[in-house]
């Protein structure tokens, strides 16, 4: 039977009979994976800690016939930060769906995991806006995903200069005027936006802080990538329902 070892997030479980839990993971090394955490809802089990939503392990796993075992899992970091912040812990449950809704099970995606692990990490620090977090966490999710928005070219004829600021959500760019005809969903977009799109996508989550957006560009990149995400993911995020209501909450 093949073992492996590999570091892992866990994205969601399911109880299983008593004491058990099948965890879905985004490994390192493995893509997304289901695996069998034996008795680790039994107060003293080693897998306690490493079962948990968000938790990052290095986990030891072997295959068994129709699924994966953990029979180890060193704890590296459980997040515990997210979790006694309702905001936070609301923006770290659409983090992981979202890498839930774009991994396939044991396809590797090193960058996603990595994009993952960062967002979470500074989420729980608090260092960095968690705007500027959510924003370029999405955004570079949909570039690893296959969907970095074009912001440079037309997205249908591909010329660069480019008058008027138009963007489709469904083609994923810039529009020039003459294609525009071709368009399936256009919204506005001033350059400022355009420009600090480009900024997340190409910083580091760690270096967000020294980006400088203002509020209603802000706004304007918010509702364009909502919309962006929803249109090429094809999924309706409940947790974004729950963290737009506490948003929105004056209590
Ligand atoms: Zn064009």
């Amino acid at each position: 039977m093949g073992i492996s070892k590999t570091q892992g997030i866990v994205l969601k479980y399911t109880n299983l009979g008593e004491a058990d839990k099948i965890l879905t993971i985004l490994t390192r090394s493995k893509g997304k994976v289901k695996a069998v955490a034996k008795g680790c809802r039994k107060p003293k089990s080693n897998l306690l800690a490493s079962s948990e939503i968000f938790a990052f392990s290095e986990f030891v796993l072997y295959k068994g016939s129709s699924m994966y075992h953990i029979s180890q899992a060193d704890t590296k970091e459980t997040f515990y930060n997210l979790r006694n912040d309702l905001l936070k812990l609301s923006y770290a449950v659409f983090f992981v769906e979202m890498a839930d809704a774009v991994s396939e099970e044991e396809l590797t995606n090193e960058r996603l995991f990595l994009l993952l692990a960062k967002a979470l990490y500074y989420l729980a620090e608090g260092e960095i806006p968690i705007g500027l977090i959510n924003l370029a966490y999405q955004l570079k999710l949909m570039d690893i995903s296959g969907y970095r928005p074009s912001i440079q070219r037309c997205v249908h004829c591909g010329k660069t200069e480019v008058q008027g600021y138009k963007f489709d959500i469904v083609l994923g760019g810039i529009i020039c005027d003459e294609c525009e005809k071709f368009g399936k969903n256009i919204i506005r977009v001033s350059p400022g936006s355009l420009e600090a799109i480009k900024s997340l996508l190409n910083s580091e989550i760690s270096r967000l802080n020294t980006l400088k957006i203002d509020n209603t560009i802000f706004n304007e990149i918010d509702k364009l990538t909502k919309r962006f995400v929803e249109a090429h993911l094809d999924k309706h995020f409940k947790s974004l329902d729950f963290l737009n209501e506490i948003k929105n909450s004056n209590v």
